[in-house]
């Protein structure tokens, strides 16, 4: 018998089938989905690969397979090459996903504090580095490729798992590539935790409907697609607890995935305290690889059944799923923005597709093409054909909507107000604090009361210009305005992280008319103290959040310490409940409308509601106050109003009119490399090869430009778009173009593609 392997590399040359022998003394545990170990080219070790095909003979002269390791399912492989056409990416990376955490482990006994290791510069870098041949050694690209999807391993895990010695580790870090942290471990997440444990409530009317609708689809084992469209605190996470239990009850698994940032000990607690611990299993990027072998396995040997996780947690190695739940449906980290480029989403819909179970959607401001689809939306559209089986076709099926219009426990939504900057600053107001915020948060310190400042903008001045010439600071590597941090007294790049010496007089001009404009969470803090003096306040955004100090610890200081006032970005937005929390200040509400994105409404109205149900979650009534220059902008004034539905209904109007998602999708072809003449020359054929092959009545295609942000790290970025509805034939249209790059010897420029990605600059 011979078998087709995909050898487990990431180079897009290899993104392919090998025939390999398989010797008779293994024929029968080679089945599709193994992962074996094969020689390959002039390797002197043997390579990981796995099976995605066997078939009787070969035209080929072929070696023989040299080992047998874990195995995957049929299923697994198949929709793994799905996802390699879908998401333009190789098998191997889609398989990946799915495979346990490491495979050589050995059992360890760990210390209290260990040494972990966690890369210094962005993935985007390191990738390019090892593309482009700057890493040369075999064995330090090797230990940067485990690093990638393993941060926070121990040193002693990546010598296991990349044969690689510490004085690998050591070189790497000399040059800036990893670094090392001295952290706490807790060999079993969940070890300590005791939690009371709760009984299950008496549903309210409107969730019984929920609860109903649901399960009859457990009970039948029929696949159906619901969205669970609910305030925050109408009892959302109820009504999952219960269907959980019922898929319990026909000894099923099931999946529940929250936002990365909201897998919190709070939300653990919850299910901890209903079902045990014994059978939850937890899965995020925040655990040592070992932990996460171990929380893998429990679910594989089917000890744990309810599985608990970020994104990724979608391929949690279970055949029997009774239900997938995905709470906070429109948070972004849903898609993956790095390879495979998936939406978990989508993934969940096969799943359950296959798998004959419901997929619940929950949000209180769900995703515009997820409502769309649960109401208006009554389309069924062929996307993408896969090898065998038609069932995959359709994944944009309807979505059946059930709603939750009250707070459960009788809790009141909280007041809002709309403070206009513009008139502040015609009565001569020019502090960061409007009147009507200032006297709310006197009162809230005079009453005990805790407040929290939302502000979507870091450090202390956005920009700095000459008032003379109009020159802007902008980052030596990247083509954009340095920002001012005021405590390091430092420059920095917001993107690359290059840090420069505060400038005083103009480069350009030598005038020193240089001016700081704009307010970041650095200058917020240092104002309110100013206001405040006896108050105590905590900055919570990427500058205060680090590997050490996790924005987990500074919220329990927050909560713990009664501290006065909370100043943050978008960290603070997600799944917190803070019962002594009854003030929420929006200092700026216009920072999201302003950016280049066709969400941009949509990302401003899901923040603000948002940031406005941190407030007043228990008896006490909450008041938020969002300053803003645009208090007539719809998205504001609906937040304001917390009225979703009207804000769908004007939204959804302009994207129809715009042809914008859900009635077309947006493809986006990136190119990013050092050297513009292949760059462009490899973006011109790209262009060339699709505007010559996919159908111009249904796509309109864009030439290629350069991003808004065009430089960043020195890299030159390119995009071309296209616009209009994906079909089967598109979707094979541009994986052949892809293929065709990559074959090309093209050294420096690197291509993908992504369908409706978060980030369009
Ligand atoms: P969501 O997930 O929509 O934010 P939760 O499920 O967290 O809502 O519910 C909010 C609060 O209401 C919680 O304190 C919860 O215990 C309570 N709650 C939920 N359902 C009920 C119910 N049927 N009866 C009484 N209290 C409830
Ligand atoms: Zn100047
Ligand atoms: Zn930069």
């Amino acid at each position: 018998m011979i078998a087709e392997v995909i050898i487990d590399r990431s180079s897009k040359k290899l993104n392919r089938t090998f025939d390999y022998n398989i010797p008779k003394e293994i024929e029968d545990i080679v089945i599709i989905g193994s992962t074996v170990l094969v020689p390959f080219g002039n390797a002197k070790t043997l390579e990981e690969a796995y099976v995605v095909g066997i078939k009787q003979s070969t035209n080929f002269e072929v070696k023989d397979i040299a080992k047998v390791k874990h195995n995957l399912t049929e299923k697994q492989i198949r929709l793994a090459k799905w996802m390699s056409k879908k998401y333009f990416c190789n098998v191997s990376e889609c398989i990946k996903l799915m495979s346990a955490p490491g495979s050589k482990r050995k059992n360890e006994v760990k210390e209290k504090t260990i040494n972990s290791i966690y890369l210094a510069k962005d993935i985007e870098e390191i990738e390019f580095e090892i593309h482009s041949g700057k890493i040369k050694s075999e064995k330090q690209k090797r230990a940067l490729e485990f690093l990638k999807e393993n941060e926070g391993a121990t040193v002693g895990e990546v010598e296991m798992f990349t044969d690689c010695s510490n004085a690998i580790l050591k070189t790497l870090e000399k040059n800036g590539y990893i670094e090392f942290v001295e952290k706490k471990i807790e060999r079993n997440p969940l070890e300590n935790k005791e939690v009371e444990k709760t009984q299950k409530l008496e549903l309210t009317e409107e969730q019984k409907i929920a609860f109903d609708k649901i399960n009859a689809s457990i009970q039948e084992n029929r696949y159906e697609e619901f969205l669970l469209y609910g305030v925050t605190g109408s009892g959302k996470t109820e009504v999952y607890l219960q269907l959980i239990e019922k898929v319990l009850e026909k000894e099923k698994t099931a999946i529940m995935l929250v936002p990365e940032i909201s897998l919190t000990p709070q939300t653990i607690n919850r299910f901890i305290s209903r079902f045990g611990k014994e059978k939850i299993a937890v899965l995020h990027s925040k655990l040592s690889i070992g932990e996460r072998y171990d929380e893998w396995n429990k679910i594989k040997e089917g000890k744990a059944n309810i599985v608990i996780g970020a994104r990724s947690a979608i391929f949690a190695p279970t055949e029997n799923i009774g239900i997938i739940i995905i709470d906070e449906e429109h948070d972004s980290s849903y898609k993956s923005e790095s390879s495979p480029r998936y939406n978990a989403k989508e993934i969940a819909s096969i799943l359950g597709k296959h798998g004959d179970f419901p997929v619940v959607l929950g949000s209180a401001t769900p995703d515009i093409s997820t409502f769309y689809k649960a109401t208006a939306g009554k389309q069924t559209e062929k996307t993408i054909s896969s090898d065998s089986n038609n069932k995959n076709n359709a994944i944009n099926k309807n979505i059946t909507l059930l709603t939750l219009t009250k707070r459960a426990n009788n809790a009141s939504l909280p007041e809002v107000e709309i403070v206009d900057l513009k008139q502040e600053l015609a009565q001569g107001n020019r502090g960061v604090l409007s009147t009507s915020l200032y006297e709310a948060m006197q009162k809230n310190l005079q009453d005990k009361k805790q407040t929290i400042l939302f502000l979507n903008r870091r450090g202390f001045s956005t920009f700095i210009m000459c008032r003379e010439c109009g020159y802007t600071v902008k980052c030596k590597n990247c083509n954009i305005s340095m920002t001012y941090h005021r405590f390091e007294n430092k420059l920095k790049c917001h993107y690359c992280g290059f840090e420069q010496k505060v400038v005083t007089t103009c480069p350009n001009c030598n005038s020193n008319k240089i001016r700081y404009f704009g307010t970041g969470t650095q200058k917020i803090e240092e104002e309110v103290n100013k206001i405040f003096p006896n108050a105590t306040t905590i900055r919570m955004d990427v500058d205060t959040v680090t590997k050490k100090n996790s924005h987990e610890e500074i919220l329990e200081k927050f909560k713990n310490d009664n501290i006065d006032i909370l100043i943050g970005t978008q960290m603070i937005v997600k799944g917190h409940h803070f019962p002594n929390v009854t003030l929420v200040g929006v200092i700026a509400a216009d920072t999201s409308l302003n950016i280049d994105d066709y969400r941009a409404n949509e990302r401003t109205f899901q923040i603000l509601t948002q940031v406005a149900g941190r407030a007043g979650r228990e008896r006490i009534k909450g008041k938020v106050i969002i300053q803003t220059y645009n208090p007539d902008n719809f998205s504001i004034d609906l937040a304001q109003k917390q009225n979703y539905e009207d804000f769908y209904n004007i939204e959804i109007a302009l994207r129809k009119q715009l042809k914008y998602p859900p009635f077309c999708d947006i493809i986006v072809i990136s190119f990013t490399g050092t050297n513009q003449k292949e760059l462009i020359s490899t973006s011109e054929y790209v262009y060339k090869y699709l505007e010559n092959k996919m159908d111009k009545q249904k796509f309109s295609i864009f030439r290629p430009v350069p991003s808004p942000i065009d430089k960043i790290q020195n890299k030159i970025r390119w995009r071309m778009i296209i616009k209009g509805k994906m079909t089967a034939k598109a979707y094979e249209d541009i994986n052949e173009c892809l293929a065709n790059v990559y074959s090309k010897s093209i050294k420096n420029t690197k291509v993908w593609a992504d369908v409706n990605p978060n980030n369009m600059v």
